[in-house]
């Protein structure tokens, strides 16, 4: 299963893939972080990017704490963050 290299987000569904300037698929970026051949915040951090999702994996049980180190650890591996 492909990740959003940006967010971490399992795309499981051809709709949830990114797409370049003219249109094609983009498999690296989910559609929410790229959705037209450039990020959708281009200048965001790795940081703000983890406060973005923190909320999300809450609102999947986890408290606040677990979703940062989870988050932390895990978008750090991915490319956009290199
Ligand atoms: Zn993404």
């Amino acid at each position: 299963m492909k990740i959003c290299q940006s967010c971490g987000m399992p795309m499981n569904d051809e709709a949830m893939f990114g797409k370049n300037a003219d249109g094609s698929k983009n498999e690296e970026y989910c559609l929410y972080c790229y959705p037209q051949g450039q990020f959708n915040k281009p200048d965001e951090t790795f940081e703000e990017m983890v406060e973005t999702c923190v909320p999300f994996m809450m609102k999947e049980g986890h408290t606040e704490a677990e979703a940062r180190k989870y988050l932390t650890d895990n978008l750090k591996n991915l490319k956009r963050w290199q």
